[in-house]
């Protein structure tokens, strides 16, 4: 069973800015193992407002070197290596990301690099198996991961295909659609996260519109897709309906991601994250009730 939180289902230079919708990625979270994906702005304090705590987050993954999929990272080093005192956490990410851009440019760090337990570089193609030796649950726990080619700004940037606990999940990040690539990585995953930032009829070169994403899934067959990284347009224009419309020329079983919001693929189902750490806690503080009663 892997719950599929989104902190954050915008895209786009406008909503970035606006924050109509958040930008802080998405965490998968395994029996064993949590990890976070593209922790953009916001997503510190989106965990937390999912009634998460960062310090628990044991992997993260970084597919490109842009802002709205980096500006965090630090952060949750910091999180993950307990305030900088210990090392801890695993970074996977691309080349631009760890190593610096053809300007030079790094997104995380030296400083914070060195406080990791894992530092590794992922290439398109690559294909990786990661065990997380001190994962915050206590047991540890590996995944695989295989970096898919984009065609994005980032030359070194990828998605993936990650098995976790039995589950694969698909992820395109920032991309346009690659036919000969992404119809084969993406072939029958349990769930594809598409980062489709346009509607059908608005493209932009190197991202993902509805048009194309009917195309991968026709041809890819995932057994669900949830779409992110929606642009200012389409989330005005109404994320659920542009799903409906996916979903009904695609055959795929499509929803809308939402902000703070879970897919649980055991119980195949939507959950408000706060809601249900809540509930979680409530039932928690009364058996604890029922608990010291029967010690008394
Ligand atoms: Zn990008
Ligand atoms: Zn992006």
């Amino acid at each position: 069973m892997v719950d599929l939180l989104f902190l954050g289902t915008g895209g786009g230079r406008f909503n970035l800015v606006r924050q109509m919708r958040g930008t802080g990625g998405f965490l998968l979270l395994g029996k064993n193992a949590t990890i976070h994906v593209d922790p953009g702005p916001g997503a510190l304090l989106r965990l937390h407002a999912a009634g998460l705590d960062p310090q628990k987050t044991d992997a993260l993954i970084v597919t490109h070197m842009h802002v709205d999929h980096v500006s965090d990272a630090g952060v949750l080093i910091e999180a993950m290596s307990d305030h900088m005192l210990s090392k801890g956490g695993v970074l996977l990410a691309s080349r631009s990301v760890i190593s610096g851009d053809r300007h030079g440019d790094k997104s995380i760090s030296t400083y914070h690099q060195s406080r990791l337990e894992q530092c590794v570089t992922l290439a398109p193609g690559e294909k990786k198996e990661v065990r997380i030796a001190k994962a915050k649950s206590g047991r540890p726990d590996s995944f695989s991961i295989t970096a898919v080619p984009v065609k994005h700004d980032d030359p070194t940037g990828f998605g993936f295909v990650l098995t976790l606990d039995g589950v694969r999940i698909g992820y395109t990040s920032d991309t346009e659609y690659l036919p000969a690539v992404h119809d084969k990585a993406f072939a029958g995953v349990d769930a594809l996260i598409a980062n489709n930032l346009k509607t059908a009829d608005d493209h932009i070169p190197d991202h993902l519109n509805s048009g194309d994403l009917v195309k991968l899934l026709k041809s890819a067959k995932p057994k669900l897709c949830i779409l992110s990284h929606m642009g200012m347009k389409l989330i005005v224009s109404g994320p659920e309906l542009e799903a409906a419309r996916i979903q009904s020329a695609s055959g795929v079983p499509t929803y809308a991601g939402k902000d703070g919001y879970y897919y649980c693929t055991e119980r195949c189902g939507w959950f408000d994250a706060a809601k249900e750490k809540k509930k979680a806690k409530e039932g928690k503080s009364r058996k604890d009730e029922g608990q010291k009663r029967l010690t008394l």
